[in-house]
Formats: C-alpha cells, structure tokens, sequence
C-alpha cells in the first residue's frame, strides 16, 4: 500500500461571504503499488483538491492520510518534501519546464536536493536513457520553446520519473495536448507503469485516457463512487 485515506474531508471557506463549502466529504482511497487509478468527475467537482491531498500538497480539513503505512501528520515539513521529492512525481496540465534551461537540465532539476557528490554522472546518464525512451534522444540539448506541446510534456514526465518514484500523480497530463498526443501520451504512461513499478493516479476529463487505466473513480457530490 502506497496511500491510505480515510474519511477524508475538505472545506473552503469562500472569503467574500464567509460561506463554508465542503468540496469533499468522507473519501476512503487506497493506492496500492503499480495501481492505475484514473479520477473524473466536472469541473470544480475536487479532483485536483483531491490530488493535491494525496500529494501532501493540501492537508484535508478531517481524516488521515497514511503515506506507506505512517501517518503524514507525524511528518515534519522537511520529511514531507523528501516524500513529495523522491516518492512521487508531479505531472500537470502545462508541462512547466524552465525556459531557460534544456530538456536535459530541466530533467535534472528534481535531482538537485538529493544529489551526493558522485551521483551526477550516474543521474545523467539515467536521465539520458529515460529521454531516450520517450523518443527524445535528439532533443536534450534543445530548450522546451524549440518543441512541440506533446513532447515538452513527454519530459515533464521523464522529470517526474527521474528520482524513481513509487506514485505519479497526473492532473489532467493530456488537457493541453491535441488528439494525437494525447493519445501517445496515454500509451506512454501506461508503458511506464509497466517498465518502472510505478502507480499512477490521474484527473482526466479524457475518457479515452481515464479508461486506459484499471479502476475509474467518479468524484460527485464531494464523494468518490
Ligand atoms: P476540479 O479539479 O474537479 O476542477 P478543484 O479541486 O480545482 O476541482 O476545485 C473544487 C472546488 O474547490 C471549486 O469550486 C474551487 O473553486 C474550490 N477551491 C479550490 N481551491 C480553493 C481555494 N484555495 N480556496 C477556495 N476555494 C477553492
């Protein structure tokens, strides 16, 4: 078991008129290891609130979150920046590479918090081989304004993968791809799963990208079914 949440619950309190709006209510989620999860649901339904909970990104306003087995809340702010570091990696809508860098430093970057002295010839190389398994060999020294939308998020996905996370969390990974690479994107992920024993949790409006993956949530209601 990776994640463990238990009656989960989160407000917001809108500031305009002091209003309390519960956007999830009691969730129960479990993801075990190389689990494929895919969460839909409407706009505004909480499924990015709910991924960033699972993220440790957000702190639920009730329940308890167990990160392999240990409650986050036990976790000081350092601990739970290792977890996000080194256990999870981030995919988003927008790929968010930094301009000025190339593919290759841009994959790097995660590396840098943990990185030991000798590591750095090692964790290029590793970085080297996963750009070439999404078919971005050619592109490492290029900066992400010389590519396409589909591949600048195909390194987005190596950055996540580069520290050997157990879980990657995608919101909306495909929402601002066309079809084409949409679909390459989704294939991608599942290729992932399968080389690198790593769980996936992904908010999608994509039907084609949430049936791909082995369970479906539906978030309604502020409930999960
Ligand atoms: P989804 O990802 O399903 O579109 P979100 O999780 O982004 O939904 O948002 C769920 C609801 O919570 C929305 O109504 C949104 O306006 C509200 N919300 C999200 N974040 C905040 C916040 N920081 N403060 C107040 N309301 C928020």
């Amino acid at each position: 078991m990776i994640v463990e949440l238990t009656n989960i619950s989160k407000s917001y309190v809108n500031p305009g008129t002091n209003v309390q709006r519960e956007v999830l209510s009691g969730i129960d989620l479990t993801i075990k290891s190389k689990e494929l999860i895919s969460i839909v649901g409407p706009s505004g339904s909480g499924k990015s609130t709910l991924l960033n909970i699972i993220g440790t990104i957000d702190t639920p306003s009730s329940g308890k979150i167990l990160f392999k087995g240990q409650d986050v809340n036990t976790f000081n702010e350092k601990q739970l920046s290792e977890i996000r570091n080194r256990s999870i990696g981030f995919v988003f809508q927008f790929h968010h590479l930094l301009p000025q860098l190339s593919l290759l430093e841009n994959i790097l970057v995660p590396t840098i918090p943990l990185r030991s002295k000798n590591k750095g010839k090692e964790l290029t190389e590793r970085a080297m081989e996963l750009l070439s398994s999404v078919g971005l060999t050619e592109r490492i020294h290029q900066r992400p304004g010389q590519l396409s939308g589909g591949e600048c998020q195909r390194a987005a996905l190596v950055r996540a993968l580069i520290n050997q996370p157990e879980l990657i969390l995608a919101d909306e990974p495909t929402g601002s791809l066309d079809q084409d690479s949409a679909f390459q994107l989704g294939e991608l992920l599942l290729d992932i799963n399968r080389k690198h024993n790593v769980a996936m949790v992904v908010v999608t409006h994509s039907l084609t990208l949430a049936e791909k993956m082995s369970t479906i949530y539906r978030l309604s209601k502020g409930k999960l079914v």
